[in-house]
């Protein structure tokens, strides 16, 4: 081999490994996080899936700090990913860097907190770490405790129940799907999306005026939302009710009614079917889910009561304007319920595969008794 071929050959050789070797490595493309004073929600985007470890370093005597690591291995952090100082809520920084050749760090400084939970999801492929100071399920148990305490310190009667409304400052409303992706479309053109909006902006106006609580959408114009950042959203802003709205769609063309959902483990395989549709996640991402386990009894129990009382109140309202047939209340494993720290539901307000109820969703008349319903329904729930 002469010295000119060699040096080709070698020229050569270095691009193939270079090709192979960063074809090899996954790309760290992008963090979003959301974070109140007792929860932080941290996404790690990256375009392919990496193996990684994940761990919680010994909680250090003198601060007040955690420090929660994520190891991606064979993973590079593009140009655009760079340390940051945040300082919102309990979130204080994150911090990048290469613990060897092959390994990427994330360093992500938060106050103290209880517990966590860590979920994967593809397309595209990304890490969901939520933190929590007190898990909900604990704080309520606490809060029952101190209570108790107190009436045994006073040795007064029992206080009467609460109203809900006493407690009630935040509703969050989530119009289902948006921008690139339409949700269900009627054989008319007419997207689910765009009805979903339509419907949570007259709901909020309608919820504010007539029930004074705040109303916040997880989007007020057409952008697509991951499914986790809606209750990220939900639960940064302290919401005490969630709710997520949808149309549906059947085979059957005239298939009509209302249904609405919350968060629970199920078998059922048309549920799960269902759930693969409105979440746009992989069958073995809600298999991974159901092998989680990561709803707590008393948290699916509001959802449940919360389901009810709504779906029972609004189809009645509906039945009374025009027939209206009840699908009933079920539960689903819909991954846009995950996570959320309040009752949360999602309603399937009609059917936009039926062609009767399509022309209904676009007049505006009708929209409104829709949301009228809802609202008088939300407030019998939050005995106003
Ligand atoms: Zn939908």
């Amino acid at each position: 081999m002469t010295y000119i071929k060699l040096k080709t050959y070698c020229v050569f050789w270095l691009l193939v490994s270079q090709l192979a070797f960063s074809s090899e490595f996954a790309q760290l493309k992008k963090i979003r996080y959301w974070s109140s004073d007792d929860y932080v929600r941290v996404v790690l985007y990256l375009d392919k899936e990496t193996p990684h470890k994940l761990f919680r370093l010994k909680k250090e005597k003198v601060k007040e700090s955690d420090r929660f690591v994520v190891d991606l291995y064979n993973t590079d952090v593009d140009v655009a990913v760079k340390d940051q100082t945040i300082n919102k809520g309990f979130f204080k920084r994150i911090r990048f860097g290469k613990h060897d050749n092959q390994t990427l760090r994330v360093v992500l400084d938060l106050e103290l907190f209880n517990s966590q939970s860590i979920q994967k999801f593809h397309e595209p492929y990304r890490i969901v770490l939520d933190f929590y100071k007190e898990a909900p399920a604990e704080r309520a148990i606490r809060e029952k405790l101190t209570e108790a305490q107190k009436m045994r310190d006073t040795l007064e009667p029992s206080p009467p129940p609460k109203k809900r409304s006493a407690n009630m400052t935040t509703i969050v409303l989530d119009p289902g799907h948006g921008g690139r992706d339409p949700g269900t479309i009627g054989k008319n053109g007419t997207m689910e999306k765009d009805i979903t909006l339509k419907i949570a902006r007259k709901l909020k106006k309608l919820i504010s005026e007539q029930l004074k609580i705040n109303v916040v959408l997880t989007r007020n114009d057409d952008t697509y939302l991951d499914l986790e950042e809606r209750t990220a959203i939900a639960n940064e802003h302290n919401g005490d009710l969630f709710i997520s709205i949808h149309l549906n769609s059947s085979p059957m063309a005239n298939t009509t009614g209302i249904e609405t959902f919350y968060l629970d483990l199920t078998t059922d395989r048309a549920t799960r079917r269902l759930a693969a549709r409105e979440n746009l996640i992989q069958e073995k991402d809600i298999v991974d889910y159901f092998k989680l386990n990561l709803v707590k009894v008393s948290e699916a129990n509001q959802s449940a009561t919360f389901a009810t009382d709504f779906h029972n109140g609004f189809v009645k309202t509906m039945d009374q304007k025009c027939e209206t047939r009840d699908l009933g209340v079920k539960k689903a494993l819909f991954y846009v319920l995950w996570g959320a720290r309040m009752p949360s539901i999602l309603t399937e307000v009609g059917f936009l595969s039926n062609k009767k109820e399509e022309k209904q969703f676009n007049n505006d008349a009708y929209l409104n008794s829709v949301c009228e319903a809802m609202t008088k329904s939300l407030k019998d729930y939050i005995k106003l």
